[in-house]
């Protein structure tokens, strides 16, 4: 899109006023390190414009900060630069229901350092991008791979972060399950790889009767805002949420299993294949999954009343 906002941060780990300026290349010194966000601006069917909960990817953005040493910037200036990121591409957002304004607020160490420590500069920055669907099925049924070889994150480790160290390790097993027609890959936890962790870009989610159940977040899965609102959306519906371990052969005898994050929304999963076993899942107009996901998908572009204080308005 048109334009970028950026934010340094000065010697005692404040940021300091930032601003917009056009989107292109910037310079940094060599030894760069990230952590970042991902959100998206939607809009309405009368034109305005919605953010679908900025303040969570914030705190998101601090708890990542402070787990890997690095300043952050407040709350407050974060939700600014979305907003000020999303009104100056406001053009650039895509008609209700075509698609929207995927927004990336990123946070970067640099500066002269070789050894392992804290960078000694910071900068902040968020740009945009208008974006469609993100699996090219559009909401047709993904077909997921169960991973054996590549794990994504151990315990103890930073898996929890949205740092950009963290898609390193499952960059070739991803395009291994591309080429071989898969849509995502499921990765397994790294000690029994007997678990389900999550997917490349999202978190996954088992459906056996009237129980939704989640891999509980306990530092190897990004805890994604969708899930959390999913969550609270299956719960208002009458669902039992459990967030747990759970089993590889859970997920082979569930009755749907679908994923949710930023970018896909609510996907249904129509095949996972795990070893020789290749099982189908259930993703019609009834399954739960779209009832959960046309809640959300309202609620986000503004066509479903928002009584939870999820989206804000920026025009
Ligand atoms: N897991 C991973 C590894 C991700 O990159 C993402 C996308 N941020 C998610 C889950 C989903 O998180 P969210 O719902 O906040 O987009």
């Amino acid at each position: 899109a048109d334009y970028m906002y950026g934010m340094k941060c000065s010697k005692d780990g404040e940021f300091t006023q930032g601003e917009l300026s056009r989107f292109g290349n910037i310079q940094l010194s060599p030894s760069a390190g990230a952590i970042y966000e991902g959100t998206k601006a939607y809009r309405k069917e009368n034109g305005k414009l919605l953010l679908f909960r900025p303040d969570h990817n914030a705190v998101r953005m601090q708890l990542g900060a402070e787990r890997m040493l690095m300043p952050s910037p407040s709350v407050d200036q974060f939700v600014d630069a979305v907003k000020q990121t999303a009104y100056a591409n406001k053009r650039w957002v895509p008609p209700s229901g075509k698609g929207s304004l995927y927004i990336r607020p990123l946070l970067m160490g640099s500066g002269p350092i070789l050894g392992l420590g804290p960078a000694p500069e910071y900068t902040f920055i968020v740009y945009a991008s208008p974006v469609g669907n993100y699996f090219k099925e559009g909401i047709a049924a993904l077909n997921l791979y169960v991973e054996e070889e590549y794990v994504r994150a151990a315990p103890g480790g930073a898996g929890g972060v949205k740092s950009i160290t963290n898609y390193a390790p499952v960059l070739k097993a991803l395009s291994r399950a591309k080429s071989r027609g898969f849509s995502d890959v499921l990765y397994l936890d790294s000690v029994k790889k007997k678990y389900l962790e999550e997917a490349s870009s999202c978190n996954v989610f088992v459906v056996k009767g009237r129980t939704i159940s989640t891999p509980a977040t306990n530092g190897t899965i990004l805890e994604g805002i969708t899930r959390k609102s999913v969550m609270e959306i299956a719960s208002d519906q009458g669902y039992e949420v459990v967030e747990k371990s759970v089993h590889v052969d859970e997920v082979m005898e569930a009755d749907e299993v679908f994923c949710t994050g930023t970018a896909v929304g609510v996907a249904p999963v129509g095949t996972i294949t795990y070893q020789d076993k290749r099982v189908e899942y259930e993703t019609g107009d009834e399954s739960v999954c779209q009832k959960l996901r046309s809640v959300l998908v309202g609620i986000q572009t503004g066509s479903i009343e928002d009584t939870k204080g999820w989206v804000t308005c920026i025009n």
